[in-house]
């Protein structure tokens, strides 16, 4: 069986050492050769016990995959001298379908994807075009469940339990098909988070912080980030994520030698404090830490270990940038960090890692108690 997992271009070795990982812990051998800026990569897998995959995938979440599926392919859907000089229209939809029956299942959604790169851009128009075509036809067969939603105009189907037809081309010539289920796969479409910008906002940095609260927190955001709980935002300047929990009613101490941009600046929820981040320390416990400052990740690895295992904050949201060239080698050593520095403290905490859709070369994490 294949599987492809799309990722930012330039991270395609940091994507195939996620499927190896994911694969090890589901007792699966894969082979997996990165090409740079692809913006995706495929692995092989001869023998593939889903159950076990997609509970790996839980278990040992990939950090730097945007949306992974399991599935067949490259299938031949055209050659590529036949795609880039033909004149008549090329039938890619017969043998897109014929893939798809082969995989013999039936799914909520179906996602048309192509890498998110440049050259990737150049399909969107094709993918755009073929996908209604293909869906009506899948429709028609049964294979693709209508969407019935409830009084409350939710869908009947919730988001960890949909089944989602991925149909990938990487060119116009060659497509992979698959499926991901629930919580083993993205929740978006080339696991691209297409957030609104908010006016308001001073900084694009908001929508970094709107997408981790998304992926790390789920259907407990409302639990977990609430109006009257208290927050420090470290590295906080111009100012996007304290406007963002600010506009989420937290009272948000803001430190950064920088000035806060905008209407956040005037935010009665905001107390703008000029200090060192790394030094600072709040008078009172919080619920909330983030952390956006560009320092080497093991600093501030080893700084957000300390505020939850000292039990300064419950729960920390921070950034690892990551310039170096062993990027994974990176991360596991800061995870390591903040393993051994919680487990000095005796907190039991839970870590998630992603390189979100709005992250460059950096990834997200969100540290937590876990509650006993
Ligand atoms: N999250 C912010 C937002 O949403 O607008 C953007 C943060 S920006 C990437 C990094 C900020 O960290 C800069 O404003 C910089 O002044 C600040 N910074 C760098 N070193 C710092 C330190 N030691 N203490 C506090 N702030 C620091």
């Amino acid at each position: 069986m294949i599987i492809v997992a799309q990722c930012r271009a330039d991270f395609e070795a940091e994507a195939a050492i996620d499927i190896t990982r994911t694969a090890a812990a589901a007792g699966i051998d894969v082979t997996c050769t990165p090409t740079k800026n692809l913006g995706y990569v495929v692995a092989q897998a001869e023998r593939l016990d889903l159950r076990r995959w997609r509970k790996a995938l839980v278990d040992v979440p990939p950090v730097f995959v945007r949306s992974i599926f399991v599935g067949s392919g490259p299938h031949q859907l055209t050659d590529v001298a036949h795609a880039a000089g033909q004149r008549t229209a090329i039938d890619r939809v017969t043998p897109l379908l014929a893939a798809i029956e082969a995989l013999d299942t039936d799914a909520s959604d179906l996602w048309m994807e192509y890498p998110d790169t440049n050259d990737g851009k150049a399909i969107s128009t094709l993918a755009r075009a073929l996908g209604p075509r293909i869906e009506s036809e899948l429709r028609r067969r049964g294979r693709l469940l209508e969407d019935a939603t409830t009084t409350r105009g939710l869908p009947t189907i919730a988001p960890r339990n949909r089944k989602r037809l991925h149909v990938f081309m990487p060119d116009g010539a060659t497509a992979y098909v698959g499926i991901s289920i629930g919580e083993s796969g993205s929740p978006w479409p080339m696991g691209i988070a297409r957030l609104r910008m908010p006016n308001a906002a001073p900084s694009r940095s908001v929508l970094k912080l709107a997408e981790a609260l998304i992926t790390f927190l789920g259907e407990a955001e409302h639990e977990r980030l609430r109006a009257g709980m208290r927050a420090v935002d470290l590295g906080a300047a111009p100012g996007g994520w304290s406007w963002l929990l600010a506009s989420r009613g937290l009272r948000v101490t803001a430190v950064d030698n920088g000035a806060l941009k905008g209407e956040v600046a005037q935010d009665a929820l905001v107390t703008h404090v000029r200090d060192d981040g790394l030094k600072f320390r709040p008078k009172r416990i919080v619920d909330w830490v983030t952390c956006d400052i560009v320092e080497q990740p093991i600093r501030i690895a080893t700084l957000m270990a300390e505020w939850v295992g000292e039990g300064l904050a419950r729960q920390a949201l921070f950034n690892l940038k990551l310039p170096m060239k062993k990027r994974y080698d990176e991360v596991l050593r800061c995870v390591d960090a903040i393993d051994t520095r919680l487990a000095r403290s005796g907190i039991d905490a839970s870590l998630r890692l992603r390189q979100l859709y709005h992250d460059r070369a950096e990834v997200t994490c969100y540290l937590a108690c876990v509650d006993r």
